[in-house]
């Protein structure tokens, strides 16, 4: 059983399995909702005989600590019931079984238990039926049947709503959310994270909290932002220390090592992975040392250290279960390729070039796109090798192009999609204003957030991109590495955030210095704010943040970016637009808002807003200088009454 798991684990490192790892994680969630779900009140339209109601929920603990164990003990009582068990019990455990299953990377006998499961014509809205679609989908997505998966995830994101269970819609939109950054949408995927957490936090359900905060902590680590992924991966180790979940801990370590991969900090990533070995000795699962030593083996090779690499990866072959995906397949082959190029073995590179160009044949082109890219890079390799630069070069070109398409195609959906995009810092203050309003003091929302610790599993899938993005395509991949990082929204308004805005301008007002453009800024902050806030609530006052943006935003053109900066101050940045320009926007804007009828809590409420107004008008200015005469302008405006517009001298 355990080198299964290895082997799951090892599925993780590959780019296509991202899925594949939310699922882990969700039947994890699963099962426990399931467990919670057990009182007799909210289970009472699916009432399973006492015996076998206590045995699934023993099942659900035991796959808490080991899913083998859980398997073991599911598939014993399916073979020897106490009583003869009804379709619904059959059902039950068809779904526990199906889910162990696909935890352990079987996914034969996955598929096997589904099939009966649908055999049994069994409610797909109930609980098990939810679970099984995402099962399912889970094993179509491992298969890089992305479309299919997604399908099931939607079926399975429907029956949640329709049957108003909110735990299991939580699982499916992160499930969604999964499958979107399997396909490079991160944009998309962050949307469903975000609703995820939404449900989630209304449920108030800590435990779920954490494990999405796994999944943002790998959204982090999707967007590039290293720190905060490692921030987030430390937690977990040390909520996983700290409770005894060893198994997660080690998983928890693996995942900071690839991060450090990543981030080609080859030291720390050792270091990482020696933990993963010492864990995987105290839980007496040697096997797990598998994930070191391949772990090892990929940072020695980084580090040029080939014969460490060649030494590990020989330890790890001699352990690990042979590949039970394509991708884990495409990894490994991929690595054996590039030691035998490193040890200018050309002949067995060369097979290996072979091997992968026959496993990628049999799948869908858009969806191993970083394993092309790999392909390409040795292919390229083994050309110079044999000094034909002529092909090298133009394997490069391919290379290229594949990164650039993918890159462009990212960048378009930053640019469109960045009112969509989720960032943490935003949720977790929605949730400060959130515990604000019910009153807690501070010390509870320390311990909320406290709380909101990462249980993992699925945080691995950071090594897919360590190993497999960035493992090949990180070196082309700087630059969008920027624009993944520029890509933030205020949740509120769905503005561009601070930090997105503040990027946006002082890019601009680089490159407009260069060719000596103009650009302006304006600063627009809401009149006695407070007063809305006093007077409607925090609630009231948020709505008139989002209908003030809204106003704001109908005249902002395509290439201004509006965002919000602060509570109710908020910058628009206009590349080539002089100041008298702006101040016809402002003027537009000023009137729109003061003319507007906003309503809250069914009242009419008269909003206004003063505009602060400064341009570049020389070519030293920096973005500092300009936003801060803005900001003196506003001051003016405020201090002349308010509802009006200062340009800065
Ligand atoms: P002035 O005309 O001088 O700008 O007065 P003001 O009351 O608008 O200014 P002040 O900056 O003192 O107040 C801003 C208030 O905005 C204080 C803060 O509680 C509130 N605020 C900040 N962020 C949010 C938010 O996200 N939602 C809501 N509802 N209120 C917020
Ligand atoms: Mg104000
Ligand atoms: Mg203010």
């Amino acid at each position: 059983m355990g080198s299964a798991v290895v082997n799951v684990l090892l599925t993780f490192n590959l780019i296509k399995a991202r899925p594949f790892f939310q699922l882990l994680l969700l039947l994890k969630i699963c099962a426990l909702l399931l467990l919670l779900n057990y009182s007799p009140f909210s289970y009472a339209l699916t009432v399973h005989p006492d015996w076998l109601q206590q045995s699934l929920d023993k099942a659900d603990q035991l796959n808490d600590k080991n899913p083998s164990l859980a398997l073991d003990f599911t598939l014993e009582i399916l073979a020897n019931p106490k009583e003869i068990l009804n379709s619904q019990g059959k059902a039950a455990l068809y779904s526990r079984i199906a889910e162990y299953n696909y935890f352990l990377d079987q996914l034969e006998q996955s598929q096997k238990y589904i099939d009966l499961f649908y055999t049994l014509e069994a409610d797909l809205t109930s609980s098990d039926g939810i679970s099984v679609l995402l099962v399912h989908a889970g094993l179509f997505a491992v298969q890089g049947k992305s479309k299919q998966a997604m399908e099931l995830y939607l079926q399975a994101k429907n029956n949640a709503e329709i049957t108003e269970n909110k735990k299991l819609l939580a699982d499916s939109y992160g499930a969604i959310a999964s499958s979107f950054s399997e396909n490079y949408n991160d944009s998309e995927a962050l949307k469903y994270y975000h609703k995820a957490f939404i449900v989630i936090q209304e449920l108030g359900d800590e435990l779920e909290m954490a494990y999405l905060n796994i999944q943002m902590a790998r959204s982090y680590s999707y967007i590039y932002d290293d720190k905060k992924a490692i921030e987030f991966a430390n937690k977990a180790i040390s909520y996983f220390h700290a409770n005894q979940y060893y198994y997660d801990e080690l998983l928890a370590y693996n995942t900071l090592a690839s991060v450090y991969m990543q981030m080609s900090e080859y030291d720390n990533a050792i270091a990482s992975y020696q933990k993963v070995a010492e864990v995987s000795k105290l839980v007496k699962n040697e096997n797990f040392i598998d994930i070191a030593y391949i772990g090892f083996a990929k940072a020695y090779f980084q580090k040029k250290e080939v014969n460490k690499a060649q030494h590990y990866y020989s330890l790890y072959l001699a352990h690990a279960p042979s590949p039970s995906s394509p991708f884990s397949q495409l990894d490994r082959i991929l690595f054996a390729g590039q030691i035998a190029f490193a040890n200018q073995d050309i002949t067995l590179a060369e097979e290996s070039i072979k091997e992968m160009e026959l496993v990628l044949n049999s799948l869908e082109n858009d969806s191993s796109t970083s394993w092309h890219i790999g392909l390409l890079d040795l292919k390229t390799d083994v050309a110079v090798f044999a000094e034909d630069y002529k092909k090298a070069y133009l394997l490069q070109e391919k290379a290229r192009k594949l990164v650039s398409t993918y890159q462009n195609s990212e960048r378009e959906k930053v640019r469109s999609k960045f009112k969509v995009m989720f960032d943490t810092d935003q949720a977790i203050l929605q949730n400060q204003v959130l515990e604000r309003d019910k009153q807690l003091d501070k010390a509870a929302l320390e311990n909320a957030n406290q709380q909101q610790k990462l249980q993992l599993i699925i945080i691995i899938a950071v090594s897919l991109f360590a190993l497999g993005l960035g493992f090949f395509i990180n070196r082309q991949l700087k630059s969008s590495k920027m624009l993944h990082k520029l890509a933030n929204t205020d949740t509120l308004t769905e503005l561009a955030n601070r930090r997105y805005t503040f990027i946006y301008a002082e890019n601009k007002l680089s490159q407009i210095k260069k060719n000596s453009g103009i650009l302006s800024l304006i600063i627009f902050d809401i009149d006695h704010f407070k007063n809305i806030n006093d007077t409607y609530g925090h609630a009231g006052g948020d709505i008139a943040l989002k209908d003030v943006s809204e106003l704001a935003n109908e005249y902002v053109r395509n290439n201004d970016v509006l965002g919000r900066i602060g509570g109710e101050e908020f910058l628009i940045v206009l590349p080539h637009a002089s100041a008298e320009q702006a101040n016809e926007v402002a003027e537009r804007i000023r009137q729109a808002i003061d003319s507007a009828k906003i309503t809250i809590d069914g009242k009419q409420v008269h909003i206004t807003a003063s505009f602060g107004i400064a341009q570049l008008n020389n070519e030293h200015s920096t973005f500092n200088q300009i936003f801060h005469q803005a900001d003196i302008a506003l001051y003016q405006a405020k201090n002349s009454g308010r509802n009006c517009i200062k340009l800065a001298d």
